[in-house]
């Protein structure tokens, strides 16, 4: 069966190179990062996407859609593949739509939007926006590898995020265009708040194929690490530079030893004992950032220019959820959870976790501004897996004194934190995938036309 459609498909391209059936690529380009979780590997090992195809624009996404509507064949959208939540591991099989031949930069505006296709990787928009005076507002810590349409469809933030939020605030994603999953497939425009209809919808309600997305100014940047004997020292400090406006800043994390030793390349840089904070900073700003520092009794460890993606260390690579990676590479028990904490009692907060789970939960800080232009002391703490249970218990305790929790331990958009309430994700669902072939059994809540008539016809 998959292969009278990968016949069918790779005549409908032209091209039977770009339809991949070969059981160990198929394979590949249907995992991502889920084994982060304990709870989700037991879930998805083994979930497998029939065959893989390769477009180059949206006319051929459209083919292969109309296609798959009229044979009732799933698709599930794939960037790079390096999403944590499972989102692009097909649960139905089908196609793997592999987006990256759609990798062309279209446009850096003069007005600092970037136009481009879903596959062009974030690294590489950062370095061509860099040319014309911009930068990425935020982006997550996987930049090398991630595609902008992997990140609009199931990232949220990361490095830069401290200054500009994340991907939902401040209109950063001005405008996208989507192709539906219907008898005769379309491209829809989202402008302005349409984008929300389709942003962190993990390719259920469309196939992104074109992006306008708002840059920053270029900073010349520098990276320093400031020790500090105590995290409560740490948190202070990084607190107090992260919530003032006057410090240009791209990245403040703090880490509680021992998290600094999982980072074996970089280990020098971290005295023994010690809670450390990592900063990317305003390079004009660097000295007074030192000096401040030692003022409040923190040492600097490394200070130095960051000239790129390539620059030695790249301290970004040890943060957002590469501390996870970094901590897994340790000790494969270490999992980890995504929080926001009250800023008012956020230390109160961190006592209590403290308290109830002692060293099972490690704090790892990652500042982030929300969509109100606040600071918020984010986290995506280290958690020791021992049972799925006490896990759980760990996340009630959590939202029990007010620490916010988008669960990185489910494979639905509904679970995860980012699900708009006012159901918009669901609604454009309903429009553009109403037999629910896209990305099927992430979006629990909707229910496929067919089935919905015959829910209807037996009442
Ligand atoms: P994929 O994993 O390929 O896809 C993600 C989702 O989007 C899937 O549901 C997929 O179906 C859908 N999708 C892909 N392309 C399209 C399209 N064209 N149209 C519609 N839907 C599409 N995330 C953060 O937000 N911030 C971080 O700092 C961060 N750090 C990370 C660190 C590590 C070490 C790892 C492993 C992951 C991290 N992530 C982070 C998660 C992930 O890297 C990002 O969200 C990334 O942007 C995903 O991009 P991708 O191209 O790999 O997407």
């Amino acid at each position: 069966m998959a292969l009278n459609h990968a016949n069918a498909l790779a005549s409908l391209l032209g091209d039977e190179a770009r339809v991949l059936t070969q059981p160990q690529i198929v394979h590949r380009l249907s995992r991502d990062f889920y084994w982060y979780s304990p709870v989700l590997r037991k879930q998805l090992d083994g979930k497998v996407g029939d065959l893989v195809v390769q477009p180059l624009n949206s006319a051929e996404i459209q083919e292969v859609l109309r296609y798959c509507h009229a044979h009732e064949v799933p698709v599930t959208a794939r960037g790079a593949g390096t999403g944590n939540y499972g989102q692009a591991i097909p649960l139905h099989g089908g196609v793997v739509l592999d987006l990256a031949r759609m990798d062309r930069i279209e446009a850096i505006r003069p007005d600092g939007v970037a136009v481009c296709q879903p596959g062009v990787r974030l690294g590489a928009l950062e370095t061509e926006a860099r040319k014309s005076g911009w930068e990425l507002r935020c982006y997550p810590s996987t930049i090398a590898k991630a595609s902008v349409g992997g990140f609009l469809g199931g990232g949220s933030g990361g490095i830069g995020s401290v200054a500009h939020g994340g991907l939902r605030d401040f209109n950063t994603v001005r405008a996208l265009e989507v192709v539906t999953m219907e008898v005769d497939p379309h491209v829809v425009s989202h402008e302005g708040e349409a984008v929300h209809e389709i942003l962190h919808a993990w390719g259920t309600n469309g196939i992104i194929t074109r992006i306008w997305l708002a840059l920053a100014p270029a900073v010349e940047w520098s990276q320093c690490v400031v020790a500090f004997d105590e995290f409560d020292g740490a948190f202070d400090f990084s607190e107090r530079i992260a919530s003032d406006e006057s410090w240009t800043k791209r990245l403040v994390t703090t880490f509680e030893w021992p998290i600094p030793s999982f980072f074996t390349p970089v280990k020098q840089y971290f005295p023994g004992g010690k809670s450390v904070i990592f900063f990317l900073i305003a390079s004009d700003q660097l000295a007074k950032l030192e000096s401040a520092a030692t003022d409040a009794r923190g040492t600097v460890t490394y200070s130095g220019t960051y000239h790129g993606l390539r620059t030695l260390p790249l301290l970004s690579d040890y943060t957002w959820n590469h501390t996870t990676l970094w901590a897994l590479k340790t000790d494969p028990a270490y999992t980890y959870l995504q929080c926001g904490f009250d800023p008012l009692i956020v230390r109160d907060q961190m006592r209590r976790l403290r308290e109830r789970f002692g060293d099972e939960i490690l704090f790892h800080m990652e500042f982030m501004k929300n969509g109100t232009g606040q600071v918020i002391p984010g986290a995506i703490p280290l958690v020791y897996y021992t049972t799925e249970d006490r896990l759980n218990e760990m996340i009630a305790f959590c939202r029990e004194i007010g620490v916010f929790v988008a669960n990185p331990h489910v494979n639905n958009v509904e679970g995860g934190g980012r699900y708009r309430a006012d159901n918009v994700q669901l609604l454009a669902k309903m429009r553009y995938d109403p037999k629910g072939l896209l990305n099927p059994g992430k979006m629990i809540t909707f229910q496929p036309e067919k089935d919905v008539a015959e829910t209807t016809s037996t009442r």
